[in-house]
């Protein structure tokens, strides 16, 4: 790389950098000794950087405090006080209430817990705390039942930091919060190191990092803290978005793809041959794709797109596009039914269409098109692998069976994955390497699961992402009801029998027992034959759940396709792919037990046909209301329901899935920082795009050798 502008000046005082921070065992802090040292240990704080990134969980501002001669009944409040008195009781059923008196000079306040026995041991006489609650009245007095309480120990200041505790190892926040200052303290003579470029700093409006690392701990404001929140969450953000955007330039770099023509004859056959227009975003997503196929180098797309958005069509165009040009294409499909179902719907898709072949005598010839799974057997595989092995085949729908050693490709171009989240990444990489000369195949990777953008830039931040944001015309939306105990789950089946009169056929999805496969199955049994003696008498109830060999799947899901099953009980076993449209009423019991991601999916498998749909959401009689059935029964969009999801769970599920062995993300959340990560992933890209390989952001490359494990940076040394 040329000069870089985005780099900072060399910098000649010697600033400490994080580097240095990871260097200092805390036991050289004062008050640290070989007992403390041993308790932060278990807490995972060995050296100097791992306590100044153990970041307050809360900060109590003292400016809110109350004094408890002030206090009025009825509202919240903030009080500091010292702890005169604990008595812990039990209550006549078994439960215990402990009883703390406080006082702070300007009364006394009788604090109130009931059932957190270990309060007892929590606080003692003459500790300093902060509670936070509201105040009643009780016996003419007042009194904070079940407040937040915070050991605030000695600490003076406006606002106290407040640190992760744990009982067990023995230290306490203020302990804490006194090595911290004092490891401050001692980065002041050098000054702590900025590795992020100062016109990204300045852009953004972003404080400096030791500002940042000061105020976070010790802040005089709330603003403050605010501030450094902002400026820490971004360094983490732009840490992960630098190894994402580096290994996604680095692959882009080493890798030499197929510079495929899109104008070919198949394709425009295809396109006309078509029995509807193509939706706006099926257009604009093919029309993504297709520039990727032009380009030299190898397609990382992701393609999102909700239940029924017309995915199948944007697959098929692309992997047609392969084939024009003389190479050959694959699906990879998680499941052996989802392969079937894929190549009987592309079969159907491509009726008709052949390819233009010149050398030919009637200048043209059948688009071959094969599946390949483990039950593909005998003569007949042997025959599918020399096709694909002498070019025989053009397009190939299978399993993973697609990945063993055994299959060779002739002139793989394009592929396509479905259903992401069930493949790893070494599975995709598997599937590329199939190219014979050494030209890496495009590759198209399909998701049903909506991430909200943001996420989807950090979980799949080394992909390109398309979004088929548009439902084809003319379906009707399922409508989704909740029945809230047993008086409305009465009327699900009456609506179940009525559809079933009517010739349609019904999903009955059982409680999802997550902690055990064993249970799950045995609870789907008895849901089934429940329903056949009672509810559903009469009709012909099918059972299908995980713990069957996979014949036995087939066979059920064969008798409900042919519709000699009127209602099919499963387990989740049916969430992804499952395509029959005469299947209007999907019932899906104890759904309060499923998360969104699952709800919405399994909703999905209605409304595919020509009928009206509906989905029950049954509940046991619940008395409050619930987010998540309630987010499903307002909304059929996929992508703002992903949002309520992320709002609902945090992003804890998603990052621990996809990030592992990754840098933390200990301040930031993809959740309440969208924002951040946007700016993030634009500043990787900025400083990525003028230096390549960071030598001019020396400081930013050791951060990430230092922080992500060598899987993750692996790239760094190959750049
Ligand atoms: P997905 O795989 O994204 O769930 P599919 O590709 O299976 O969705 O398409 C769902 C249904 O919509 C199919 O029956 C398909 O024929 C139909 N379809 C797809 N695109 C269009 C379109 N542009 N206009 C009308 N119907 C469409
Ligand atoms: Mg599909």
């Amino acid at each position: 790389a040329t000069a870089a502008p985005l780099s900072r000046p060399i910098v000649v005082v010697n600033e400490i950098t994080l580097r240095d921070l990871a260097g200092i065992p805390v036991g050289r802090l004062r008050g640290v000794g070989d007992k403390k040292r041993a308790a932060l240990e278990t807490l995972g704080i060995e050296h100097v950087l791992d306590l100044l990134t153990t970041y307050p969980r809360r900060w109590v501002d003292r400016t809110n405090e109350a004094r408890i001669a002030d206090l009025v009944a009825g509202e919240q409040a903030l009080v500091l006080a010292a702890v005169r008195s604990v008595r812990k009781r039990p209550t006549r059923n078994r439960r215990t209430i402990v009883n703390v008196n406080v006082g702070d000079g300007t009364g006394r306040l009788d604090v109130v817990f009931f059932n957190q026995p270990w309060r007892e041991r929590q606080l003692h006489e003459g500790l300093q705390i902060a509670l936070f609650g509201k105040v009643d009245t009780y016996r003419n007095g007042l009194q904070m039942t079940n407040p937040i309480v915070d050991l605030i120990g000695d600490r003076t200041g406006k606002i106290v930091p407040i640190y992760p505790q744990s009982e067990k190892a023995q230290v306490s926040t203020w302990e804490l919060a006194t090595w911290v200052e004092e490891a401050l303290r001692r980065t002041e003579p050098r000054g702590v190191a900025d590795p992020v470029p100062a016109a990204t700093v300045e852009r953004l409006g972003l404080i400096g990092r030791g500002a940042a690392l000061h105020a976070i701990h010790a802040p005089d404001t709330i603003r403050a803290k605010n501030a450094a929140r902002r400026r820490l969450a971004f360094d983490e953000l732009l840490r992960v978005q630098l190894v994402l955007v580096l290994r996604k330039r680095a692959i882009e770099r080493e890798q030499r793809g197929i510079e495929h023509e899109t104008g070919g004859d198949l394709r425009r056959r295809f396109g006309n041959a078509l029995s509807y227009e193509l939706t706006g975003a099926q257009s604009r997503v093919i029309e993504e794709i297709s520039a990727d196929l032009r380009a030299p180098h190898p397609m990382h797309r992701l393609l999102q797109g909700d239940v029924g958005s017309g995915k199948t069509v944007v697959a098929v165009a692309t992997m047609l596009t392969a084939v024009d040009g003389g190479f050959q294409a694959a699906l990879m499909a998680p499941t052996e039914v989802l392969a079937e179902q894929h190549a009987a719907g592309i079969r159907a898709l491509v009726e008709g269409v052949s390819v233009p072949a010149a050398d030919n005598l009637f200048g043209d010839r059948p688009l071959r098109i094969e599946l390949l799974t483990n039950r593909v057997t005998g003569s007949e595989r042997k025959d599918i692998m020399a096709g694909l092995a002498d070019g025989g085949v053009d397009i190939v729908i299978g399993t993973h069976a697609l990945i063993q050693d055994a299959v060779d490709f002739a002139s793989l171009g394009v592929v396509v994955v479905d259903e992401q989240h069930r493949f790893g990444v070494e599975q995709r990489a598997a599937l590329r390497d199939k190219a014979p000369d050494g030209r890496t195949p495009d590759m198209l990777v399909m998701t049903a699961t909506p991430i909200p953008r943001t996420a989807a830039m950090t979980v799949y931040g080394d992909l390109d992402v398309s979004v088929l944001d548009e439902m084809p015309p003319g379906r009707t939306p399922v409508v989704t009801h909740w029945a809230n105990g047993p008086l409305m789950e009465s009327g699900v089946w009456v609506d179940v029998r009525e559809q079933v009169a009517a010739g349609r056929q019904a999903y009955v999805v059982c409680p999802l027992i997550e902690e055990s496969e064993k249970l799950e199955v045995a609870s789907a049994e008895e849901t089934h034959d429940r329903l056949v003696a009672d509810e559903l008498a009469g009709l012909r109830v099918g059972l299908l759940h995980g713990r069957m060999i996979s014949a036995e799947k087939e066979a059920v899901m064969d008798r409900f396709r042919s519709g000699s099953i009127d209602v099919l009980v499963a387990t989740t076993v049916i969430e992804v792919g499952v395509d029959v449209p005469n299947a209007t009423v999907m019932v899906i019991l104890d759904a309060d037990r499923f998360g969104i991601a699952q709800l919405h999916p399994l909703r999905g498998r209605v409304g595919r046909g020509e009928h009206r749909s509906t989905c029950w959401l049954v509940t046991q009689l619940l008395e409050t209301n619930n987010a998540r059935v309630d987010a499903l029964v307002d909304s059929t969009d996929g992508f703002e329901l992903a949002e309520v999801d992320l709002e609902l769970r945090g992003e804890g599920t998603l990052m621990s899935s996809a990030q592992k062995g990754r840098s933390d993300l200990k301040l930031a959340s993809l959740r309440r920082d969208r924002e951040l990560v946007a700016l993030a992933r634009d500043a990787a890209f900025e400083i990525v795009d003028h230096d390549p390989g960071l030598a001019h952001h020396r400081g930013l490359l050791d951060e990430l050798d230092l922080l992500f494990s060598d899987r993750d940076e692996e790239f760094l040394t190959r750049g």
